[in-house]
Formats: C-alpha cells, sequence, structure tokens
C-alpha cells in the first residue's frame, strides 16, 4: 500500500492515540489533528456560558457560532502540543481542566452538535495528509480513509499512562480517580467510540508507542488486510475466555 492520504486513528480514553498520532504524523510529515480537543473546546464554552451541558438545542447552537482553530504551538514553551483558541481566547491547558473533562461527554452527546463538529473535522481531513485521532473518525467523519486504527488498552494500563501524562505535566494525580474516571467516559462515549469495520485493531497493553508506530508502519507496508483476525485482541481484552 502506498502511504495513505489519511490516516485515522480511534479509540478509548488514555489508549495512546494522541502519542500515536503524533509520532505518526512526525515521521510522514502529515499534519496532526486531535478532533477530541473541538469537543473540549466545545465543553470549556458550555462552561463559560452557563448552559447546561445535558441542553441539546443550547449546545448545538453554541457550536453552531463557535470559532474552534487549533493552531501549531509556534514559538510557546510551556510544553504544549498545538494551541487551542475559542472564540479569539487561548484555551490549551483550561480544555484539560478536570471541570472540562467531567462534562465533556455529556456536551459532545448531542447529534445535532456533533454534526458541525464532524462537518468541520471533515473539511480538514479531505485535504489529506492528515492523522486524525478521535472516537469516530474512522467509522462516520471519514470512512473511507484508506488506513483506519483502533487502538485499545486496558483500563489499567489507560489509568497509568493517563497518570504519568498528567506527572510528566507537574500535576498530581490520584490513579484511583483517573482510573474511575476513564470508566465513566468508556461509559459515557460507548455510542460514539466504535472501531471501523475495516479498521486494524491494535491493542497496546506492554507495547512502547514506538512498537505501536512500527506495527502501524507494517500495516502501511504489507497493505491492509479488511479480514484481519482480530482473536488475538479478543484474547489480550479478555482473558478469562481464552
Ligand atoms: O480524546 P479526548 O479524551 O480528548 O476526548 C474528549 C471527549 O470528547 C471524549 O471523552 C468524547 O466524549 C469526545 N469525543 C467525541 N468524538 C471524538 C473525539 C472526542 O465524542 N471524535
Amino acid at each position: 500500500m502506498s502511504v495513505p492520504s489519511v490516516i485515522t486513528i480511534d479509540g478509548p480514553a488514555g489508549a495512546g492515540k494522541s502519542t500515536l498520532g503524533e509520532l505518526l504524523a512526525q515521521q510522514l510529515g502529515y499534519l496532526f489533528f486531535d478532533t477530541g480537543v473541538m469537543y473540549r473546546a466545545l465543553a470549556w464554552a458550555v462552561l463559560r456560558n452557563a448552559i447546561d451541558p445535558e441542553d441539546d438545542e443550547g449546545v448545538a447552537a453554541l457550536a453552531r457560532n463557535l470559532d474552534i482553530q487549533v493552531l501549531p504551538r509556534g514559538d510557546a514553551t510551556d510544553g504544549r502540543p498545538y494551541t487551542v483558541l475559542v472564540d479569539g481566547v487561548d484555551v490549551t491547558w483550561e480544555v484539560r481542566h478536570p471541570d472540562v473533562e467531567r462534562i465533556v461527554s455529556i456536551a459532545a452527546r448531542h447529534p445535532a452538535a456533533r454534526a458541525i463538529m464532524r462537518e468541520r473535522q471533515r473539511a480538514i481531513g479531505c485535504q489529506g495528509r492528515v492523522v486524525m485521532v478521535g472516537r469516530d473518525i474512522g467509522s462516520i467523519v471519514m470512512p473511507d480513509a484508506p488506513l483506519k486504527i483502533y487502538l485499545d488498552a486496558s483500563i489499567d494500563e489507560r489509568a497509568r499512562r493517563r497518570t504519568y501524562e498528567i506527572q510528566r505535566r507537574g500535576g498530581s494525580v490520584d490513579l484511583e480517580r483517573i482510573r474511575n474516571d476513564i470508566i465513566r467516559r468508556d461509559n459515557l462515549d460507548r455510542h460514539v467510540s466504535m472501531p471501523a469495520p475495516d479498521a486494524c485493531v491494535i491493542f497496546s497493553d506492554g507495547l512502547s508507542p514506538e512498537q505501536v508506530v512500527a506495527l502501524v508502519l507494517a500495516c502501511i507496508k504489507d497493505g491492509v488486510d479488511d479480514s484481519q483476525d482480530t482473536s488475538a485482541y479478543e484474547r489480550a481484552k479478555n482473558p478469562d475466555s481464552a
């Protein structure tokens, strides 16, 4: 397979999608685009405007009028991967705040708001040479993408990674709280997070980011087998059923 012009990476919170996406984009000279940040920006604006995150019309109206920009980090030296602006306000770090995390999956549930976000994401994807990360990118936003990855990992592994990521940024965290939050978001995101039928599924427990990148590059080199045998993935996920 020649290098696909669009690579989608979906999967649950903390599976390592952003790390994989950034590494791949770097290696291929592609744009890295994290769609989760758009929903976080929306959730930030929901809080800022004191809108009820359950109010589907209120959230959709906000989404329609919101100017969300995700820009290269420029000269910033605070460790940010990119800069996020909402109506011109720099919210790069605020969208990671626990208050945003608490409501993001609720604000992201409304079909009308999702339709607006998906259209904007599709416009970015259609420009090509992009690695797009999210929950529904391969299944709904860019179903024709030539390479779709679904990246998963156990809850314990995901909680460990999230904890490490926050500590690396200088924050203090409680592993159990992070674990519970991941379980809560898994439940709320279940309806939007799904592997595309032709996704290449990778279960990343015990693998370093570099090993996962190597697996994806091997997928590109070998071509993607649509009838991929996912039984090893199922066994790794549910060791008791083996
Ligand atoms: O990936 P991240 O944890 O930053 O995403 C934050 C939230 O945004 C997810 O928990 C999910 O509710 C929502 N999301 C979504 N669809 C996407 C990406 C993220 O619904 N494509």
